[in-house]
């Protein structure tokens, strides 16, 4: 049994049964029966399948919210836009059985098509940050490709997760097509990565589990997707909208209490511009109301436990504090958004995924070292630019190196669009028009036309 708690109090609310080995191979077992049937569903009635899941998770969208608060520490409001995202990206990938078209090409001598063939049993491995919109950017193509699918919630954050799994089955999901296994990664995650029966692993998580888990694809060749860490950069420029810049970099890197792998963790202003910004910024910090996350009005809940709450005051201890907000005393995972002053580039909140309520500040001179500040990281996951020269914003999103980029505004995930990492933030995208074929092989089949 795993106990899980609420990170606002602290408190013990749910102990979740563990998926050991044998249970694991059962599950598996079960998904990859069920595979024969759930691909040969014809395409209408598996979209209409698909939309009624959708329209069940809407139905259930005050209650998933809620026990995401209740479990995650995340804000009420944050919660429901999570749960609709579910219910959005299923709408979306609805439209895809009847549309997962391949091609016919032009070749002498016969016919060529192309089919996109499903793979099979789909293992998607989530993390703790966000765990129903992750699960379902894995879950919702997957199924949409006609593959059976497997969810392996985080340790600390699986009841939504599960609730997903029994919504499913309302919805009509024949048994065996959408399982959700929680346990431990070393044990269900590690059998989904070393099980043959599983076609493909799509993983979200931190870039030292990825870089294994890919290792341990590789040894099978199974596909594999990556979602892994960021340290996206927000540059503002001096010609910028400085008073909307600053009123909006908080949100960027402190929404979800910093937990966010597109937090825009560092923010390089352009020197000229330093003093003005950093005077902007402080208000916008110190008004940020970090409260009960049930509460209407909290815009900044607690961090899942006290094992990240420490790990976040690490990179804090010793560095230059500008100013901080405030955040609740007493029992749970507090801990104030904090704005740091870098010193240089080498310092370490300035290098490394704090993945808390912290933000780092570097003034830069010019275009140029505003670029090589950016990719001076491993990472390369997200950012945003801030200018008003259109030819800036445009030679800026070219040379930054990040998969999702905006440009005077902090949006990062929209489900029409790609979404992921370039370097070590990622491999393959997800969301968007193109992620369904992640979840396919393309065959090819020549049919002579030759007497
Ligand atoms: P984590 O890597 O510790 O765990 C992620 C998942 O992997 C969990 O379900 C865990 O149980 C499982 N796991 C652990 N060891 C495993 C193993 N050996 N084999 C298979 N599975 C295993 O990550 P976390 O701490 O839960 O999440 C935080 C990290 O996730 C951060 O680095 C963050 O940037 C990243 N993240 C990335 C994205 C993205 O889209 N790029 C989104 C959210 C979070």
């Amino acid at each position: 049994m795993t106990e899980v708690h609420n990170p606002a109090t602290g408190r013990p609310i749910a102990d979740v049964p563990e998926t050991d080995l044998a249970g694991t191979d059962a599950v598996i077992a079960r998904a990859a029966a069920a595979f024969g049937s759930w691909r040969a569903v014809a395409p209408g009635d598996r979209a209409r399948l698909l939309r009624r899941f959708a329209a069940v998770v809407d139905e259930h969208r005050d209650e998933l919210a809620e026990l995401e608060v209740r479990n995650s520490g995340h804000t009420i409001g944050n919660a429901r836009w999570e749960a609709g995202n579910v219910r959005d990206v299923l709408d979306y990938y609805a439209g895809a059985p009847e549309r997962l078209t391949g091609r016919q090409i032009p070749v002498p001598g016969g016919v060529d098509i192309t089919f996109h063939e499903p793979l099979g049993v789909v293992g998607v491995i989530v993390p703790w940050n966000f765990p129903m919109p992750i699960a379902a950017w894995g879950f919702a193509p997957a199924l949409a490709a006609g593959n059976t699918v497997l969810v392996k919630p985080a340790e600390p954050t699986p009841l939504t997760a599960l609730r997903l799994a029994e919504l499913g089955r309302v919805a009509g999901l024949p048994d065996g097509v959408f399982t959700v296994l929680p346990g431990r990664g070393e044990v269900v995650g590690e059998r989904l990565v070393t099980h043959p029966a599983v076609r493909k692993i799509c993983f979200t998580g931190s870039t030292r589990t990825g870089t294994r888990i890919m290792a341990g694809c590789a040894s099978q060749v199974k596909r594999v997707t990556l979602e892994l860490g960021g340290k996206s950069a927000n540059i503002v420029f001096a010609d910028a909208d400085l008073p909307r810049a600053a009123a909006s970099a908080p949100y960027a890197v402190f929404d979800n209490a910093g937990q966010d792998c597109c937090a825009r963790s560092r923010i390089l202003v352009q020197r000229a511009a330093y003093d003005e910004f950093l005077a902007l910024l402080e208000p916008a910090v110190r008004s940020l109301r970090v409260a009960d996350p049930a509460d209407e009005s909290s815009e900044m809940g607690p961090l899942i436990s006290a094992t990240q709450r420490d790990r976040v005051a690490s990179y804090v201890a010793g560095a230059r504090v500008a100013y901080t907000g405030g955040c609740p005393d007493g029992p749970g995972f507090w801990y104030a958004p904090t704005v740091l002053l870098a010193d240089s580039p080498a310092d370490r909140h300035w290098r490394e995924e704090i993945f808390g309520p912290v933000v780092s500040v570097l003034p830069f001179d010019d275009e140029a070292e505003a670029v090589a500040l950016a990719n001076d990281t491993e990472y390369g996951l997200s950012g945003s630019i801030w200018t008003r020269d259109v030819g800036r914003a445009l030679r800026l999103a070219r040379a930054v190196e990040a998969g999702n980029l905006s440009v005077n505004s902090h949006s990062s995930v929209r489900y029409w669009t790609p979404f992921g990492g370039m370097k070590r933030s990622g491999l393959g995208r997800e969301l968007g028009p193109d992620a369904l074929h992640a979840f396919t092989d393309v065959k090819n089949v020549f049919i002579s036309t030759e007497g």
